[in-house]
């Protein structure tokens, strides 16, 4: 038994011994290191057949485990990062643009001459110091006192602030809180005489970069000032806004992410915050917990090796809606660069310094975030893509892909265009490319397979649009709005959703009944109100739509949009439902390929819609000629790009009168 336990013993000084041994080889921040060696004490005293036991090895083993230091330096580089995201992504200039731009401001921060603000009350220092920093090629100011310190970072701010500890009035310690307040990024030096070196030190603690003791050396002076830039540089560069990519599924978020990355030199990772349930997913659990983990970020972090990656996060509108916890309160604190520095992971339980990270939030509709998070972004509008668009892409970047992926880089079949515009009409229907690539990836692999099989050739194929139909199987989809006819009551619609723009059927009776409005077909609580103000409109103003001013009179009215199992609101539908209504009413049979969007006031006033370049598309999809739209999204509608409105009927209304004239037939 004893003998047992001593080679238990042995085996745990080993294990102990081993752990001090890999914390000792990892450079870790000072802070970390002291707990590391805490938890090492702790766990040397503890029977290594406990749980705790097993628990404390496999934390202290995570922390080590973390890129606590290390960075990937960036590439700031604005000719390649412009290559890199041309080569990568077909169109998308505007994004592209912005992101280039996010990226200058950065360069340009990083390049200009760095400020110092020197403050010493001896002459002689400040002379010296002035001197000393001109020549490295800083802008130096300096200031004789505190006061006039103070007045000189009430008007402008500075890399760095050199200044005396020891001053009349306003001391050094002053200096550096007012400096912290204002600027957090700005680095503070203490300079101090031998005897307050003990001060410098409680300086530090409060968030001072360093000290310098006079009589000051000048090579110290330099390193010293040198090493507080870069710091500050390096907050810099990985600050700024948080860019957030709002749009369909399928429009290129999540590839341009990781172009971002590949321009930056920095690596990627990416956290979908769709299906999370749990604040702990982001935030860990605390190791009390039975099978505690770090959250997700954290864990990325890890995954990533370095301290500063692309962290995409994807989805942040779906967040909220089944979220346990305090969702915002834990986004938050992780996107707002002035608490990210030290981001506390309750597993962790150590803070961990998320300010390098550069993130970049993914949303289908960025009015569905949460507005104090949406707050912290700027919203670049991903908007679906035109035939022509879509075409170019899958020839120049979905096709070659697929190709690559599917093994046939030898034998690499190529698609005529047509072929693409036939698997785009029959086979999908979306705003962005996902589906479009799936089913390119389903022909090269027929290809391979079928060809592989029957001993075939597969060089020189050319999948032409006959050759669709046999890989893929009968059309899908088809044109919703061709092939019908003209009714009375049925109103064509456009709508925005989460995938993109889409097309709506509304339809409307009247049956006997005691003045009854019924609903149906999933509609949410604003497109019920529209609904109500449409009507209301239209029993005031019967006469100018020829209809009976008794038409409600022991009557009730049903409206019904089909797709009942798809959940649809906005008050965009308004104009459409009063088309139907009227419709109805009237007898006028309504024009099926003329779609109608706008929100409709009591008065019978159009007012602006959202989500226009998605509802263009949704039309032109579903084979509409024309749309209608309201007279004040006229700027928006001006600047849809020319193969958007290819061939395409595009009219403005500012009542509804004025849209009846456009949509219903004599
Ligand atoms: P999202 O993140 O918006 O859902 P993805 O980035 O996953 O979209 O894009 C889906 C596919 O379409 C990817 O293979 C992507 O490379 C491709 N893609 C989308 N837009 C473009 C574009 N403009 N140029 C090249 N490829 C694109």
């Amino acid at each position: 038994m004893s003998i047992f336990k001593k080679s238990e013993e042995k085996q745990q000084n080993a294990t102990i011994e081993e752990f001090r041994e890999m914390i000792n080889s990892v450079h870790l921040p000072n802070h970390v290191r002291q707990i590391a060696d805490k938890e090492v004490d702790m766990l040397s005293r503890m029977s290594p057949s406990t749980a705790e036991y097993t628990i404390g090895l496999t934390y202290i083993d995570y922390l080590v485990s973390l890129p606590w230091n290390k960075r990937t330096a960036d590439n700031l580089d604005l000719g390649r990062a412009s290559k890199i995201l041309n080569e990568r992504h077909h169109g998308l200039h505007d994004v592209k643009e912005r992101i280039l731009e996010h990226l200058a401001v950065k360069i340009l921060v990083i390049n200009r001459k760095p400020r110092v603000l020197v403050v010493d009350d001896e002459e002689i220092a400040r002379r010296n110091l002035e001197h000393i920093l001109t020549k490295e090629d800083y802008s130096v100011t300096t200031a004789a006192n505190g006061v006039e310190a103070i007045g000189k970072l009430e008007s402008s701010d500075f890399d760095i602030v050199l200044t005396d500890l020891k001053m009349e009035k306003i001391s050094g310690i002053d200096i550096l809180e007012k400096t912290k307040a204002k600027y957090p990024n700005t680095q503070v030096v203490m300079i101090t005489a031998y005897a307050s070196v003990d001060t410098a030190i409680e300086a530090i603690k409060l968030g001072a970069f360093h000290y310098i003791a006079k009589p000051f050396k000048l090579e110290e002076v330099r390193t010293t000032v040198k090493q507080a830039l870069d710091k500050k540089l390096s907050t810099v560069s990985a600050k700024g806004s948080i860019l957030c990519f709002a749009g369909p599924p399928g429009t290129g978020k999540t590839s341009l992410g990781k172009s971002v990355a590949e321009a930056l030199g920095r690596k990627f990772s990416r956290i979908a915050l769709g299906g999370m349930k749990d604040e702990a997913e982001i935030r860990g659990h605390r190791r009390t917990y039975a099978g505690a983990m770090p959250g997700r970020i954290i864990e990325e972090i890890r995954r990533a090796g370095s301290s500063n990656p692309v962290m995409m996060l994807d989805e942040a509108d779906k967040i909220g809606q089944d979220f346990k916890g305090d969702p915002s309160s834990a986004l938050l604190e992780v996107l707002d660069p002035e608490q990210n520095c030290s981001f506390i992971d309750h597993y962790l339980d150590v803070p961990f310094d998320l300010s390098n990270v550069m993130f970049i939030v993914t949303a289908n509709i960025a009015d569905n975030i949460q507005e104090p998070l949406r707050d912290r972004m700027e919203i670049i509008e991903f908007s679906g893509y035109s035939e022509d668009e879509k075409i170019n892409i899958a020839l120049q970047h979905l096709v070659p892909k697929q190709v690559r992926e599917q093994g046939l880089s030898d034998y690499a079949p190529g698609f005529t265009s047509t072929a693409i515009s036939r698997i785009i009409h029959e086979y999908t229907r979306e705003a962005g490319t996902r589906n479009l690539e799936r089913q390119i990836a389903t022909i090269c692999r027929k290809i391979a397979t079928e060809f592989v099989h029957h001993k075939e050739s597969i060089r020189n194929i050319e999948v032409t649009p006959e050759f669709v139909e046999r890989f893929l199987g009968p059309r899908k989809y088809y044109l919703e709005v061709a092939g019908e006819k003209d009714r009375v009551g049925v109103a064509t619609g456009l709508v925005w959703t989460e995938a993109g723009g889409d097309i709506i059927f509304i339809e409307a009776a009247r049956m006997k009944g005691k003045r009854e409005l019924m609903l149906t077909g999933s509609l949410g609580n604003v497109m019920r109100e529209s609904a109500q103000a449409a009507l209301s409109h239209i029993r005031s103003n019967a006469a100018l739509f020829d209809i009976p001013a008794d038409f409600f009179e022991n009557h009730d009215i049903h409206i019904h949009v089909p797709a009942g199992a798809i959940p649809k609101d906005g008050p965009s539908a308004g104009a459409t439902i009063a088309v139907a209504l009227i419709s109805l009413l009237s007898g006028r049979p309504a024009r099926r390929d003329v779609a109608v969007s706008g929100e409709i006031t009591l008065s019978g006033r159009i007012l602006p819609v959202g989500g226009i370049t998605e509802k263009v598309l949704a039309a032109r999809r579903a084979g509409v000629k024309t749309v209608v739209l309201p007279l004040k999204n006229k700027v928006d509608v001006e600047n849809l790009p020319p193969d958007v409105t290819k061939g395409l009927g595009v009219l403005l209304a500012d009542t509804v009168e004025e849209i009846i004239g456009k949509v219903l037939t004599k």
